[in-house]
């Protein structure tokens, strides 16, 4: 059998800290006006500039704008499981799978605090594990959390 790899999928769209290897998201940030994206933007959306665009840490908490619990999963995915736009505080909306609660609408409100983490997403054609980011309500404890 074919060794399984590891795969980090939008790789770029997160980091992880130095001290301690906490993740925590990167998206663009406009010098002069303050527009924050996630993904990063090559140009600000106000101000029309290519030049003003910078990479930020957008941190690893939000909360939660709106949430739909998938009943039907996307190919790779089991359902069902939950999906949510997240609202960082720096700026930036982010669409990310949801884990650590149970896939019902009485497990998130809008407003839920919500961390980042970086977990299995699905497996490939080849079965290798892909990674990515999700979020997950703070306090929901370590339970399926990646090492790294
Ligand atoms: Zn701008």
């Amino acid at each position: 059998m074919a060794q399984k790899d590891v795969v980090y999928q939008e790789a770029g769209c997160y980091r992880f800290d130095p001290r301690g290897g906490r993740p925590y998201l990167v998206g663009g940030k406009c010098r002069r006006c303050g527009y924050a994206a996630f993904p990063a933007r090559a140009v600000c959306p106000v101000c029309i500039d290519r030049e003003s665009m910078e990479e930020v840490s957008l941190g690893s908490r939000g909360t939660v704008d709106t949430f739909s619990v998938l009943r039907a999963g996307a190919p790779g995915f089991e359902a069902p499981y939950v999906v949510a736009y997240v609202l960082m505080p720096a700026g930036g909306r982010v669409f990310s799978l949801i884990t650590g609660c149970e896939p019902s609408e009485g497990s998130l409100e809008i407003g839920t605090e919500v961390e980042l983490v970086i977990e299995k997403i699905r497996e490939d054609e080849q079965g290798n594990e892909v990674r990515g980011y999700k979020f997950r309500p703070v306090g929901a404890g370590e339970r399926g959390a990646g090492p790294r």
